[in-house]
C-alpha cells in the first residue's frame, strides 16, 4: 500500500491510500495496525511528510562508491549519527539554508528511509524486515562546513538544522518492497541528475543496519533510519556544487516516487 499523510480542507491531519489509478482514499485506523481503506476520497490540501518520526537515526558512509569519492575507508561498523525531529520537512516545502548560524556549503544526499513499525530490541538480521512498516524517500541535507570544520569532529551540528530532513512523498508498506536493497536511487538538482545509483551498493544492507542499531538499544516504533547516500554529492564534485536559493532538488527512489523541495534562504 502507498500511504500519504496530509492536511484536509478543514486543516485536520489524515492518512490516505493511493490506489492503482492514482486516486487517494482516506484510511481508517493507525498506519502501523493494518488500517482499512475507506470509500471516502481524500481531499489533500497539503501533503505532509508521511510520518512524524520518534527518532531519526542516520548512517554515514554506507555506499561503496560514496566512501571512495570522499576518500574515506570502508567502515568496520555502520557509522551512526542523529538528526533532530526539528529537521523533518514536508514534500514541496522549502529546504532553508542557514543564515543566522551561517552555512555556505549546504549539500543534498538522497537516501532510502526505513520506517520501523514495531518497537524492538536485539533483532537478528534474519528477522529484521519483520519490524519495518515501510519505506520512503529521504534527503539528508548537510551543511558541510559545520559537518567537517566547525563541528568538533562529529557530524550532528552540520546535519541538525531545521528542514534538513525532507521525507516523502508517500510511505510504501514493506510488503510491496520485499528486498529494499534492489532499488534505483537518484538526486535530480534543477533537472540534472547528480546522484544515480542503486541501494544494492550499500556496504551494510537494511537487515544488517536494523540488527546493528537495535543491539542493546530499543528502536521505537516510528523510528526513521536514513540509510546513507551514494556517490555524486555536491561536496565531492569538481567544481563543488552547493544548494542555493531558487534551486529545486528531487530524490527519486524506484517503487516509492519523487520527493521534491525548493531551496530558499532562512528568513
Ligand atoms: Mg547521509
Amino acid at each position: 500500500m502507498k500511504i500519504i499523510r496530509y492536511e484536509n480542507e478543514a486543516g485536520q491531519i489524515e492518512f490516505g491510500a493511493i490506489n492503482a489509478s492514482g486516486k487517494t482514499f482516506k484510511l481508517d485506523g493507525h498506519i502501523a495496525q493494518s488500517p482499512k481503506v475507506t470509500t471516502t476520497p481524500s481531499y489533500v490540501k497539503k501533503l505532509l511528510a508521511p510520518i512524524q518520526p520518534t527518532a531519526v537515526l542516520c548512517i554515514g558512509l554506507n555506499y561503496r562508491q560514496h566512501a571512495a569519492e570522499t576518500g574515506a575507508k570502508v567502515p568496520e561498523f555502520p557509522v551512526l549519527f542523529c538528526k533532530g525531529l526539528n529537521t523533518v520537512q514536508n514534500p514541496n516545502d522549502p529546504i532553508q539554508l542557514p543564515v543566522h548560524l551561517k552555512s555556505n556549503e549546504v549539500d543534498y544526499e538522497c537516501e532510502l528511509a526505513v520506517v520501523i513499525g514495531k518497537t524492538c530490541k536485539n533483532v537478528s538480521k534474519k528477522d529484521a524486515l519483520k519490524y519495518v512498516l515501510g519505506y520512503t524517500c529521504g534527503n539528508d541535507i548537510s551543511a558541510r562546513d559545520w559537518q567537517k570544520n566547525f563541528g568538533g569532529g562529529q557530524w550532528c551540528r552540520g546535519k541538525f538544522f531545521d528542514t534538513f530532513a525532507p521525507l516523502g512523498p508517500c510511505l510504501v508498506t514493506a510488503d510491496e518492497i520485499p528486498n529494499p536493497n534492489t532499488l534505483s536511487i537518484k538526486t535530480i538538482l534543477n533537472g540534472q541528475v547528480m546522484q544515480d545509483s542503486n541501494t544494492s551498493d550499500m556496504i551494510f544492507d537494511v537487515p544488517t543496519l536494523i540488527e546493528f542499531l537495535s543491539g542493546s538499544t530499543t528502536l521505537l516504533a516510528g523510528t526513521v533510519i536514513l540509510t546513507g547516500t551514494p556517490q555524486g554529492v555536491g561536496m565531492a564534485r569538481n567544481p563543488q556544487v552547493w544548494l542555493k536559493p531558487g534551486d529545486s532538488v528531487t530524490v527519486e527512489i524506484e517503487k516509492i516516487g519523487k520527493l521534491t523541495n525548493p531551496v530558499e534562504a532562512e528568513k
